[in-house]
């Protein structure tokens, strides 16, 4: 009886994994490491290497294994990125999630926990986003993880493949003891970049536009450690298995942080000077995301244990130190 976790290579799916096989659980892993690394998942699990939308690979696999829910982790999903190039993430995000949902549907497997975003909001409506405001992405990412929660949606109404679909805001931080953490290649998230400054391995960190509708005029974002990420996916496949029905959730912390804010606390938890400039905006960004997620923390019983960015920002500074060049240390 064992979990599949697509995507188990990347950052938030290896210490999904790793949180899993903390609590016992039997753990599969499909990932085609074409943004995550081996070395990230956690030797226990049983890894198969190969893409979602290779249709006999992923048979082969839930024919191998006792699948008895899947966490979808697996997808493409920097906003930059797909803003240039929209018809890369829709092949692989959404062809993806066709394959995966027809493998489930004729193998049987009927809980689906899903890794959605703040982005299928696109610019907010309200300073605390709730799971009913509209979804009306401004960028190809949004649009390709708003699409995939409606194939799961039209998904359970046919086959009966229930999910929970968790929009998270901003995912951060490591594992406490450094031992896994986030490596992307290249790197284009604000705090591990923020962090390769203070390691001395970039010259400057580039904020990205101070001309937006916030307070200090730089982007507002709701950060989430990937921990109390992962231990939300848990609670959903409980919820699921417990027959409640399929929804989505908000996770994030309700606290916004700007990009200058971001910064500053880098500094405090550094020690380091971090040298910044204002660079021109980056295609996609809304001016603020922040979530409400009091729904998650009453139905699925969620409580969170980080609750300061710096706390935060310290995790992933531990990774950065006890492994300068990622995974390759
Ligand atoms: N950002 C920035 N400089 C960078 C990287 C990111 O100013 O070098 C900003 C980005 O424009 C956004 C925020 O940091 O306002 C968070 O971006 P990130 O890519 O980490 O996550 P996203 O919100 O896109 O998922």
């Amino acid at each position: 009886m064992a979990i599949l976790v697509a995507g188990g290579a990347g950052y938030i799916g290896s210490h999904m994994v790793d949180r899993l096989i903390e609590k016992g659980q039997d753990v599969v892993v499909v990932d085609n490491l074409s943004t995550g690394h081996l070395a990230a998942i956690n030797k226990k699990a049983r890894f198969y290497q190969g893409d979602t939308r290779d249709k006999a690979f992923l048979t082969n696999v839930f024919e191998q294994e006792k699948i008895t829910g899947v966490i979808h982790l697996d997808a493409f999903s920097l906003v930059g990125e797909s803003m240039t190039d929209p018809l890369k993430y829709f092949d692989n995000n959404i062809y993806g999630m066709i394959v995966l949902l027809e493998v489930m549907k004729e193998q049987g497997v009927k809980y689906m926990v899903f890794s959605s975003t703040a982005a299928t909001y696109g610019q907010p409506q309200s300073e605390l986003i709730t799971e009913n405001d509209p979804q009306v992405p401004i960028n190809p990412y949004g649009e390709s993880k708003l699409s995939m929660e409606k194939m799961i949606h039209w998904a359970d109404k046919a086959y009966g493949i229930k999910f929970v679909a968790l929009r998270y805001f901003n995912a951060a931080g490591a594992k406490a003891d450094g031992s896994i953490g986030e490596d992307h290649r290249p790197e284009t998230h604000l705090i591990p970049i923020i962090l390769q400054v203070a390691a001395g391995q970039r010259a400057q960190l580039q904020i990205f536009g101070d001309d937006y509708n916030t307070p200090d005029g730089t982007n507002v974002r709701d950060y989430v450690h990937v921990l109390d990420l992962a231990d939300a996916h848990i609670l959903a496949l409980k919820y699921l298995k417990a027959g409640h029905p399929s929804r989505a959730f908000n996770l994030g912390s309700s606290t916004g942080f700007s990009n200058k804010q971001m910064l500053e606390a880098a500094r405090k938890v550094t020690g380091k000077p971090i040298p910044a400039k204002i660079a021109p905006r980056r295609g996609g960004d809304p001016d603020s995301l922040v979530a409400d997620s009091h729904q998650a923390r009453e139905k699925l019983g969620w409580q969170p244990q980080y609750d300061n960015v710096e706390d935060i920002i310290k995790t992933a500074w531990a990774w950065k130190q006890k492994h300068p060049q990622g995974y390759n240390d």
